[in-house]
């Protein structure tokens, strides 16, 4: 479905999270490959032209976000990012919790190193990475100034924040990193897991941070 003009949300089905779709040019997190089949025949169904990406971002190196990285780049021949933080992780398919998925690690290598400031810039969207770690030392949110657009992985979800009991985990750095979300001008957020928020998310990030 379209959660903005411009960007599409395939849900995550199970334990997969969800996969964002910016503009045609760039994929956010493609879950852990178990629907690759199905994905791609929904994005083909929207009209999404193959040949038009050029960047599968990941929020963090978890295997329900990367599992499908390598079916994904194979397909559209589009580059691999990730923080430069969680790239080791995704690399070698440690800390990636593929054993609770009951799945192997796969190791896949990133062409691009991410770190704060830098700008994933699509037709009409130019969204600015914020390290934001805490869930995994290289997560990152995705935000959109202009448009007020928050993508935010693992980090924060509409209804609570993200487990920090895995390895690399931190919850005193995920406060401080829901801290810095909450300063943003945010009207949309769209989770890695869940249904996202279209209006008014800005306030929500507050009152989840109160009760974190
Ligand atoms: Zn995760």
């Amino acid at each position: 479905m379209q959660v903005y003009k411009g960007i599409y949300l395939l849900d995550g089905v199970g334990f997969d999270s969800n996969i964002y779709i910016i503009d045609g040019e760039v994929i956010v997190d493609t879950g852990t490959g178990a629907f690759f089949k199905e994905t791609k025949e929904e994005m083909l169904k929207l009209g999404l032209k193959p040949k038009k990406f050029k960047l599968i971002v990941n929020t963090h190196c978890h295997f329900d976000h990367t599992g499908g990285d390598k079916k994904f780049r194979d397909w559209l021949k589009a580059k691999i990012a990730i923080h430069k933080k969680d790239k080791r992780s995704l690399e070698t398919g440690k800390n990636t919790l593929a054993e609770l998925f009951d799945e192997k690690a796969r190791a896949i290598t990133a062409d691009i190193e991410l770190d704060k400031k830098d700008i994933i810039k699509t037709k009409n969207f130019s969204f600015e990475v914020i390290p934001t770690p805490g869930h995994t030392p290289g997560s990152i949110c995705l935000y959109e100034k202009k448009k007020r657009i928050l993508i935010s992985g693992d980090t924060i979800f509409t209804d609570g924040i993200g487990r920090t009991d895995y390895p690399g985990g931190s919850k005193r750095d995920l406060i401080n990193s829901i801290e810095k979300l909450a300063k943003l001008r945010v009207d949309c957020l769209l989770p890695g897991h869940g249904m996202p928020k279209t209006v008014g998310a800005g306030f929500l990030i507050k009152q989840i941070l109160a009760t974190a």
